[in-house]
Parts: structure tokens; sequence; C-alpha cells
């Protein structure tokens, strides 16, 4: 196990005050695990950048390190401009950078096509100001033509300017460890940090994974179905296997964990206290 672990847990923005109390409950739980930051995620088009920031801030009025997301698809140069300044004003230096999805409705991809723009555009804007983090996808990303087109329009966005990646989910460490080896055959140097999503409400993860091209392995899949309604079981279970693929992960060299929290706290505590990782 690498001697400093980076850890990060990520927060949706919250769309009522109820939902802002108990995120502030949850960061509370949550921020004894010493994190490097929180990050906050954006909706593409831009449809949460009042939310996002208040949460952002919210966090740091706390006293701890919140990184915004910013996808870039649909928006205009000076509209991304406007955000940097903000977060800049705000004292922000970390930002997680994405090219998000087209949302429907919205016709062209703006001036921006790929995250990789963005993050060069961040650069020529703002120099070393922010630290960027960007997203990788062990199990290639669902509109890459292929597996190796992926991994060089990865290497693309981190020679843009990204200091580190977290990945998209997955239940399959080998998927991450084939990942790294072919990021570091290409010269890809930048730490890569495993996304990892607890597991909860079975058909919402079946919902997402089909999505965002996250597989869930046929006997996860069957495990999970056999379970039906039974929450305890399908959390047990959940715990259980996403544990034993954190030890492998950190075990064998992963530099840290990038947890999906989904704006909840036990699925992560108990992981930290099966882990046995430092509060
Ligand atoms: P890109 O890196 O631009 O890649 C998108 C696709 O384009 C890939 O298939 C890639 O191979 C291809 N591509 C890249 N460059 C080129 C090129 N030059 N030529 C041809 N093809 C190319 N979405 C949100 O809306 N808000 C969020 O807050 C958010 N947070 C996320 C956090 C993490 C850690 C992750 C993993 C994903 C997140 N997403 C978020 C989802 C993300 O926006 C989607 O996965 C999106 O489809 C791709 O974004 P990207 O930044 O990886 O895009």
């Amino acid at each position: 196990m690498q001697d400093r672990l980076l850890f990060s847990f990520e927060f949706f923005p919250p769309k009522t005050s109820e939902g802002v109390e108990k995120l502030r409950e949850v960061r509370g739980q949550l921020a004894s695990f010493a994190p490097r930051f929180f990050s906050v995620t954006y909706g593409a088009g831009g449809s949460t950048r009042a939310p996002s920031l208040a949460a952002v801030l919210d966090i740091r009025a706390a006293g701890l390190t919140a990184a915004p997301h910013l996808s870039c698809i649909g928006a205009t140069q000076q509209s991304i401009r406007d955000v940097l300044q903000e977060y800049q004003q705000h004292g922000i230096r970390h930002i997680v950078a994405l090219r998000g999805d087209l949302p429907s409705g919205m016709a062209t991809s703006g001036a921006f096509r790929y995250a990789s723009d963005l993050v060069a555009f961040i650069r020529e804007e703002t120099g070393d100001w922010f630290e960027i983090e960007v997203a990788a996808y062990p199990e290639t990303h669902p509109q890459a033509r292929s597996a190796t087109d992926d991994l060089l329009h990865f290497k693309t966005k981190v020679d843009a300017g990204a200091d580190m990646a977290i990945t998209q989910y997955f239940f399959n460490a080998d998927a991450y460890f084939a990942f790294v080896d072919d990021c570091q055959r290409v010269g890809i140097q930048i730490p890569v940090i495993p996304g990892i999503m607890p597991i909860g409400n079975y058909a919402q993860l079946a919902r997402f994974s089909e999505a965002c091209g996250a597989e869930i392995p046929r006997w996860i899949r069957k495990k999970l179905e056999s379970y039906q309604d039974d929450i305890d079981s399908i959390r047990a279970f959940g715990l259980d296997m996403i544990t034993d693929m954190c030890r492998r992960l950190l075990e064998q060299g992963a530099p840290g964990l990038h947890i999906y929290t989904m704006n909840q706290a036990a699925a992560t505590v108990a992981l930290w206290q099966r882990l046995g990782l430092p509060r």
C-alpha cells in the first residue's frame, strides 16, 4: 500500500433545504477520514451552476477543501470564463474538468467538443491556478470507437494539463490494473484514482451502469437480482464485494479511492471500518 493514500468524496448539489442540512451531516461524518477534497458535480449544460457553487462554498466555510466539477458541453468560451473567474474570486484552486453529456433538446456541443478542449482552455486562461482532475474509463467510455482510441484521447486530455484522473466506477479490479498498465505504456504518468460506487439500490445501479458503460459482472448481477427488495441483503453483499475490491486495489498499488457517495455516509463509513483505514 502507498504511504500517503489520496481519498476524495463526491456529492451532488442538494435541491432542497433539507438536502443541504443532510449533506452537512454527511460531510461532517466523512471529514474525519481527512479526504484530500470533497467534490461537487455539475449538471451538464450548466443546469446546476448556482447550487453546485453554493454546495462548494458551504464545504469550504466548514474549513474543508472542495473541488467543483465543471462540464463544458453546450457552453460558450465566455460562460466557462465566467465560471472560472467566479471560482478564482472565491479562492477555489481545485477543479474536476469534464465534457458532460449533451442534455436532451440541446442541439450543438458548443465551443468545447471534448474535455481536453476544456482542460487546454483552463490552462490558457488561468495558468497553474487550478489543480485539474479529469475522468478516465478503465472499461472504455461508451462512445469511444475502441479502447485504444479512448486511451489516446485520455492521453490528449492529460497532455493538455490534467494533474490527476478519477475513474468511472467499475466492479472488476483487473480492468483498473490493465488500464493503469496501458496508461504507463503510452507515457501517462499522472495518478489514476479508482472511482468507487457503493452498492445500495440495485435498480438505480443497473440504470446508471447501463448509461455510463460500467459493467456489472454476471455473478454480481445475479446475486443482487436474487435479493429482490431485500435492501439489507443487497447492502451487506455490496459492502463485502466493494471492500474486497478496494482492499485489492490499495494492496496492489492504487494511489487512493474516490467514493461516489450519492450524498450518503453509511456505506463509506462501513467501508472505511472494514478496510481499517485511519480516521
Ligand atoms: P471526454 O474526455 O471528452 O471523452 C468523451 C468521449 O469522447 C470519449 O469516448 C473519448 O474517447 C472521446 N474523445 C475525446 N477526445 C476525442 C477526440 N479528440 N476525437 C474523437 N473522440 C474523442 N458529468 C456531468 O455532467 N457532470 C459531472 O459533474 C460529472 N462528473 C463526473 C466525474 C467523474 C469522475 C466521471 C468519471 C464522470 C463524470 N461525469 C459528469 C460524466 C462525464 O461527463 C461523461 O462520462 C461524459 O460522457 C464524458 O466526459 P469526459 O470528460 O470523460 O469526456
